[in-house]
């Protein structure tokens, strides 16, 4: 049985004070999350602040949105894996779309991105995902492939157990709009199946992939009913402690 994640993606929210007002209502409602590992990926600014408003509680991981790939440098506003890991970071969001979208992350970026976080030992959410118009087209299959074989890799089979894949159809991402049980079930089918080619069968099949786009607490427990899906990566509802919680503990809906 694969430990089921959820995890919050804050995006550009929050200034530090707000940060630990959320996390100090979150922290009674989220409780004790049981087996479910809960993380939330806050903006760089306040990884420290979200650190130690954590601090005592383990329920609750702490995770950053972006890594960049060199260990140091002449690469000014990015942030390295070992910046992350020295403030006690375990998990980074790499390739969201909207990176991918607004700030030109490409499928190898992505990669170098994933082998320099996996290489100091950071826990890594891969995103990948089709746009609508790939979907219109009749392309999500092709992209899904695409994307996952291209962030994967060079990536050991022994690094696998540091990463989890977030599906996330694009025009599904803060619209309201979400894949349906079966759409998302089918695109993890397929994700797994670049993994399947890559390292086989059971490596694949062990891997979790998350679902996010406009995940909620009304539609969050269809979506986990889907026997492909292991999680999911949340954003706008991360925001919201009441909506964040319930869908932690979604099994009690
Ligand atoms: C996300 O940013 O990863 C996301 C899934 O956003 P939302 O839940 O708001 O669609």
């Amino acid at each position: 049985m694969k430990r089921e994640i959820i995890a919050g993606n804050w995006k550009m929210n929050c200034t530090k004070a707000e940060t630990v007002e959320l996390i100090e209502k979150l922290l009674p409602l989220v409780g004790d999350p049981g087996k479910m590992e809960v993380v939330i990926c806050v903006p760089f600014t306040n990884i420290d602040a979200a650190r130690k408003a954590l601090r005592g509680h383990k329920g609750i991981k702490l995770g950053a949105q972006n890594v960049h790939w060199a260990p140091k440098g002449a690469f000014t506003g990015e942030i390295s894996a070992d910046m992350l890991k020295s403030l006690k970071v375990k998990y980074v969001i790499i390739g969201h779309s909207e990176r991918r979208q607004y700030f030109g992350e490409t499928d190898e970026s992505v990669n170098a991105r994933l082998k320099a976080a996996v290489a100091a030992g950071l826990k890594a959410i891969v995103c990948v995902g089709e746009t609508l118009e790939e979907r219109e087209a009749g392309r999500t299959r092709e992209v899904l492939l695409r994307q996952t074989s291209a962030a994967f890799e060079g990536i050991d089979k022994s690094a696998l157990k540091q990463i989890v894949v977030a599906y996330e159809p694009v025009w599904a991402i803060g619209t309201g709009k979400t894949a349906t049980p079966k759409e998302a079930n089918t695109a993890a089918f397929v994700i797994r199946k670049a993994l399947r080619k890559q390292y086989g069968r059971t490596p694949a099949h062990a891997m979790r992939v998350q679902y996010g786009g406009s995940m909620n607490a009304s539609n969050v427990k269809e979506l986990m009913a889907m026997p492909q899906i292991d999680g999911g990566l949340i954003g706008g509802a991360s925001l919201k402690p009441e909506e964040f919680a319930k869908i932690v503990h979604y099994d009690e809906l």
